[in-house]
């Protein structure tokens, strides 16, 4: 049984998740509901229950919500697409897109602009890649991985890359090395935010002392995801739960330090009862790992600062 908990820090939610909350916590405060929601606000359940609960409903598919009615986009980001058939149905919009996801759109538009065609490193059907293949998409596709990239037919015009902000940043330096090989021209940003860096360094350095590494986070949340292949790359044994429910006490058989991170949509009340329950099981050490200090924050949309 264990008997030291590392605690990894930074962990739990980044400044775009804090805001998305925040918006769509200010719009419920001020409108009766309903109010809706362009896809999960964040990639969480028990936050979104929370909010579903409070009178939100979340959709995939703005002509699933009736004319006039108040709509929030989630952090993850929408297409124009989306915007312009959100302005179709008279949808009164506030976007809680985070403004690292909408920085990747601006540079993705000026690109194809400029005259690139562009690459996306990124998950085929999660929300932000969606949205910001929407941007140009006539202009971009999306590969995966390294070898994804040796499939596709030749892009003839020159090559702009970005990047979905929540991948495991091992995996996508190797996806870029594949496409500098056979564009060495590329132009080429790294868009994983510094959320996304610093939840996987923690990781990282934690995985060198500990026997078992859970992650607390959804199984929608790439971030969260990556979390545990990071251990898992590192050798170590790790598990990824929405809560202290999902924990087998059987994975403590043998574990001398357990450590613990959390996605970046995942609220930090969900580990208190793992770590008391750890502290029940005969854990008497608790150490946070700290790699980053974050003071990363961002103003809520300006319709909600008044
Ligand atoms: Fe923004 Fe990064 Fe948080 Fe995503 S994980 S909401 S990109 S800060």
């Amino acid at each position: 049984m264990p008997h030291t908990l590392l605690l990894a820090e930074p962990r739990g939610f980044c400044a775009g998740v804090v805001r998305a909350i925040d918006v769509l916590d200010s719009v419920l405060d001020r409108e009766p509901p309903p109010v809706y929601a362009f896809h999960e606000i964040v990639h969480n359940r028990h936050v979104v229950d929370g909010f579903r609960a409070r009178g939100a409903i979340f959709v995939d598919d703005v002509t699933e919500v009736p004319e006039g009615s108040r709509i929030v986009f989630s952090a993850h980001g929408v297409s124009p697409a989306v915007v312009d058939e959100a302005k179709r149905r008279r949808l009164r919009i506030i976007d809680a897109t985070c403004p690292l996801v909408t920085r990747v759109h601006l540079e993705t538009r000026k690109a194809v602009n400029d005259g690139y065609d562009v690459l996306l490193v990124g998950h085929r059907g999660h929300d932000e890649t969606a949205g910001t293949l929407g941007q140009a998409p006539d202009r971009m596709r999306i590969v995966e991985d390294a070898d994804e990239v040796a499939r596709i037919d030749p892009i003839e015009r020159p090559v702009f890359v970005v990047t979905q902000t929540t991948l495991s940043m091992d995996d996508t330096a190797s996806a870029i090395d594949g496409i500098r090989e056979i564009y060495p021209d590329a132009e080429v940003r790294n868009d994983i935010c510094y959320a996304t860096t610093n939840r996987q360094l923690a990781v990282r350095t934690i995985a060198e002392r500990v026997d078992l590494l859970l992650v607390v986070g959804s199984a929608n949340s790439s971030n969260s995801v990556r979390l545990r292949e990071v251990a898992e790359a590192a050798g170590v044994t790790a598990y990824r739960i929405d809560g202290i429910d999902e924990i087998d006490p059987a994975w403590y058989e043998g574990v001398d330090i357990v450590g613990l991170t959390a996605g970046a949509s995942v609220p930090d009340e969900l580990l208190d009862p793992i770590i008391e329950d750890l502290k029940a099981r005969g854990v008497t050490s608790i150490e946070p790992i700290v790699v980053a200090e974050e003071t990363v924050e961002f103003r809520l949309p300006d319709e909600l600062e008044v």
